[in-house]
């Protein structure tokens, strides 16, 4: 039940793929996590879309 869901995106700085665990069936979550390549901050902003009961990730530099 308590399952996370891992997820990628491309880092915003360097573009490499960067695997993201995203816990289910939460609210928003807005989060930084390092990226594992060129070790800079991306901002994580999650969105619950309940039609689809699934999350949109969303992942932004941290210094704009
Ligand atoms: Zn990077």
């Amino acid at each position: 039940m308590d399952q996370l869901d891992q997820r990628q995106v491309s880092c915003p700085y360097c573009g490499m793929a960067v695997s993201v665990l995203l816990e289910p069936m939460a609210e928003g979550q807005d989060m930084i996590q390092d990226c594992g390549v060129c070790c800079r901050p991306i901002r994580l902003i999650t969105e619950y879309e309940p039609q689809f009961a699934t999350q949109t990730l969303r992942a932004l530099r941290d210094d704009e």
